[in-house]
């Protein structure tokens, strides 16, 4: 995000026209069910989907409503999903004119600023000390050095909440031949505290994590969170910091397999999967093939496709800094993706990004749902060992 012109945004907020499109547009030819999560999941008032967040944040901005954490809360109830942005037929953005809002309003959000904080100190939002930001190598059977050309930047959520597609990650750029290091001190990519405005402390963040980067001698960033990718890819990219190549390891992967470096094999059991686009993965960086061409290119796995999916995805709830904010209205969310899962007929969700396998799995819980919530790199892994095993 670069600097931020408030003539500009006040312009931009501006554009609204009120159609309400953003709230609950229904048009089956382009595969939109309802637009906005955050209005499905609450009690519908208009604050509670874009155009009335515009119209506080407007508000806000003019000095009409004072600034405090209660005025903002509107602003703060939203994932920054990108839905309603892709219906809007003004000629702006408006999850991004959210977002730069909650940078320039400078009210104190507890929750944003003690995120911040454990950033700081930890290096994760998480308040866990930092060296254990790297225990999930420890159950590998093969070792990772500490520095190399290439990393694997896990980040903090699968790091720290879901190891499984840390070690998983891993596991595939073993099998593949790839010489890659996990650091010691993996800095926090920041995305929470651009997301909720935090960005001040942001840029400062980024700065240092491309430092320590560029210390190390590091050539290539291997990433399999959405929000990481995300943010040290295009966020880092927008602010002017030089940084080294980064990739999704869908992508990666994608093209290991048509290089026949990665042979996925069948698994032991058929199964139906249904796939879920995080927002940050597919609408903010347009990756939608490669974790479908994946799925498809390991044997028994069947893809089935939910109501919503590629940009049109529904969100599940976790981005925007909701998880932390409002965790009970983000698995609220959650809970609907499962379902709109469920009707697919599927045995499993899957997805590209730890932060959304975990809120979907809280969703699952919280519906009372049977659906097994994975990430695509812990499906390829069970095809490429049990080839391994044979
Ligand atoms: S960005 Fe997503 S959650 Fe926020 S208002 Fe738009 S559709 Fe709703
Ligand atoms: S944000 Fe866009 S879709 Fe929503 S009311 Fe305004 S113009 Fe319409």
């Amino acid at each position: 995000m670069a600097q931020i012109d408030i003539d500009e945004l006040h312009e931009e907020m501006l554009q609204c026209r009120r159609c309400g499109l953003c709230r609950e547009a229904v048009y089956e030819a382009k595969g939109f069910n309802g637009i906005c999560p955050v209005w499905e999941n609450t009690s519908g008032f208009e604050t509670d989907a874009m155009r009335g967040k515009i119209m506080v944040a407007l508000a806000l901005v003019e000095g009409r409503l004072e600034k405090t954490a209660e005025n903002a809360e509107a602003l703060f109830q939203c994932t920054l999903c990108g839905n309603c942005t892709q219906i809007c037929p003004a000629e702006f953005e408006p999850n991004r004119v959210i977002e730069q809002v909650r940078a320039i309003l400078d009210v104190p959000i507890k929750v944003r600023d003690s995120l911040a904080d454990n950033i700081f100190e930890k290096d994760n939002p998480y308040d866990e000390p930092a060296d254990k930001k790297r225990e999930w190598t420890r159950e590998l059977d093969f070792s990772i050095p500490t520095t190399g050309e290439t990393i694997y930047f896990a980040g903090c959520t699968a790091a720290l909440r879901n190891p499984r597609v840390a070690r998983n990650t891993a596991r595939i750029l073993h099998i593949a031949g790839i010489d890659f290091a996990v650091m010691e001190n993996e800095p926090c990519c920041g995305s929470v505290m651009m997301r909720t405005g935090k960005m001040d402390k942001a840029v400062e963040n980024a700065q240092e994590a491309a430092k320590r980067f560029k210390e190390a001698g590091v050539q290539r960033i291997i990433v399999s969170c959405a929000g990481c990718f995300k943010t040290l890819k295009k966020d880092y990219e927008e602010l002017g910091i030089e940084m080294p190549e980064v990739v999704h390891v869908v992508d990666l992967a994608k093209e290991l397999i048509e290089q026949g470096r990665l042979q996925p094999t069948d698994m032991d059991e058929e199964m139906t999967i249904t796939y879920h686009d995080p927002c940050h993965l597919g609408r903010e960086m347009n990756v939608y093939d490669s974790p479908r061409d994946i799925l498809t290119a390991i044997p028994g796995v069947t893809l089935v496709e939910m109501e919503t999916h590629h940009d049109k995805a529904k969100c599940c709830g976790a981005g925007g800094g909701l998880r932390s904010y409002d965790s009970d209205l983000s698995k609220r969310i959650a809970a609907s993706r499962v379902k709109e899962a469920e009707a697919t007929g599927a045995d499993i969700i899957a997805t590209a990004c730890p932060f959304c396998e975990t809120n979907l799995s809280s969703g699952a819980e919280l519906a009372g749902i049977q659906l097994g919530t994975l990430d695509v790199v812990d499906i390829l892994v069970k095809a490429l060992e049990s080839k391994t095993k044979k």
